[in-house]
């Protein structure tokens, strides 16, 4: 529950600190700029005053599952400078919430959605960015695209306006263990070096969340999405 003092403005203030600490240190032995590395507080399950808890702690990038619990809490929170990032799965009707809210949707994984979130991008807005989620460890009702089928994926949302393509994300196997995870992180750098062209530059690995994301810093990773490290646990 998130009634209790761990989930104070003081307490998040200081596990955001601590998390920053960490990232930091792991970009340093990884011999990269700790600036090279965006935390990412994901906010689902949390309320209002926790997300405002952490704005106040200097966060600024914040990331949400759902789109209905999302839209409340960005519209409680209209006038602060956040960038809002969707990291759930995409379902193709709620495309237009997510295009018209968010800056950044890290779970595109299917051309359907893309064409429906690039038709749906507000004119006012600037270009939606955009990850592709792929699939490393297939797992029954995971999303992602299939290594295979990425290049496809990739050109086709690649030539769609109002999108600005950024890069991969990924999401290991649960209760995979380390070795599988570090395996998991590796591969994904290695799709996105293959891949990269200069006009197509890939500038983003989203990989990483709070059990993870000292080993996901090391493989290369440019976002890192992290939660309960920074706000205990979710409702
Ligand atoms: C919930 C979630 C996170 C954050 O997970 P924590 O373990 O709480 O850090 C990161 N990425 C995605 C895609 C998530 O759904």
């Amino acid at each position: 529950m998130l009634t209790g003092p761990q989930n104070s403005a003081a307490a998040i203030a200081r596990a955001l600190a601590a998390v920053r600490e960490r990232i930091a240190e792991a970009a340093a032995a990884a011999g990269r700029d700790p600036d090279s590395v965006t935390l990412l507080a994901v906010s689902k399950g949390q309320p209002v005053d926790a997300i405002q808890a952490a704005y106040e702690a200097g966060q600024r990038a914040f990331a949400e599952n759902y789109v209905q619990e999302a839209e409340a809490k960005i519209e409680a929170l209209t006038g602060l400078d956040i960038t809002w990032h969707f990291i759930g799965q995409v379902q193709a009707n709620k495309t237009r919430l997510i295009a018209e809210h968010f800056h950044w949707v890290h779970t595109v994984d299917r051309e359907r959605v893309a064409i429906r979130l690039a038709d749906q991008r507000p004119h006012y807005a600037p270009p939606l960015a955009v990850c592709l989620q792929v699939m490393l460890d297939p797992e029954p009702g995971k999303a992602g695209v299939e290594p295979a089928s990425l290049p496809e994926l990739l050109a086709a949302v690649s030539r769609l306006p109002r999108l600005a393509l950024r890069g991969l994300m990924c999401i290991p196997r649960a209760r995979g263990t380390p070795a599988d995870e570090n395996a998991s992180f590796s591969r994904l750098a290695r799709i996105r070096d293959v891949l990269r062209t200069p006009a197509l530059p890939l500038d983003t690995l989203s990989m990483g969340m709070s059990a993870d994301f000292e080993p996901a810093i090391a493989a290369g990773a440019t976002i890192v999405r992290i939660g309960t490290a920074i706000f205990g646990e979710r409702r």
